[in-house]
């Protein structure tokens, strides 16, 4: 496409999104195959509303199924797949799904809590980290957005359905009961990146 290129030398900020609890209901046994992704509802017209205004949609997944032999890189393709298509019937995109392979015992850099993937994506699209957003469904994802010094999110769709923040050490900026309602504060003006406002409260005090 023209303007292509253009576009994307100006495009520096992106919504990093994990998949399971986020886009697709998760479960507890893995998600094995297409068959048994099931899309949240409202989740891929807030993918495209996303893509309309400007962002690029990220996705960053933990899929350690790979390494422990349950489903192979196709079937994660195809998975991924189903979602872009879902994604695509709006008329939006997934720009590039991230995903770890990795079993905790690898000690690998990719697999979230640690901002491997954040940090590679940063690389690949350059962007300013402090503009972007992740949105999850869980402490890992939080964890894992305030490492790579994005904006955090949880949202309640996944292994939360309700949430108490003087519990946390480390609490996400904003919660929101699901993506499509995430997306909506966002594009409002109402979720505001670290970069636009520098609210410090949430860093970790070990830093200083
Ligand atoms: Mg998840
Ligand atoms: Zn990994």
């Amino acid at each position: 496409m023209a303007g292509d290129i253009g576009l994307h030398t100006l495009m520096t900020k992106a919504i990093f999104l994990d998949r399971d609890g986020v886009l697709n209901f998760d479960r507890a046994d893995f998600i094995h195959g297409p068959d048994e992704l099931v899309m949240i509802p409202g989740a891929a017209a807030a993918v495209s509303r996303l893509c309309m205004s400007g962002w690029q949609v990220l996705v960053a997944t933990n899929q350690s199924g790979i390494g422990r032999g349950l489903f192979a890189l196709q079937d994660l393709q195809a998975i991924n797949e189903k979602v872009e298509a879902a994604v695509g019937e709006y008329g939006g995109r997934i720009d590039r799904f991230y995903f770890c392979p990795h079993v905790p015992e690898d000690n690998c850099e990719c697999r979230k809590p640690k901002p491997g993937m954040l940090f590679q994506a940063a690389r690949d699209f350059g962007l300013d980290l402090s503009e972007c957003f992740l949105i999850g469904d869980r402490l890992t994802d939080i964890e894992t957005g305030l490492a790579a010094g994005v904006t955090t999110i949880l949202v309640l769709s996944g292994v939360f359905t309700d949430f108490t923040n003087e519990v946390l050490e480390y609490p996400p900026e904003y919660v929101a009961p699901t993506l499509e309602v995430a997306v909506d504060r966002l594009l409002r003006g109402e979720i505001i990146s670290r970069r636009n406002h520098q609210k410090a409260a949430h860093l970790p005090q070990s830093s200083y």
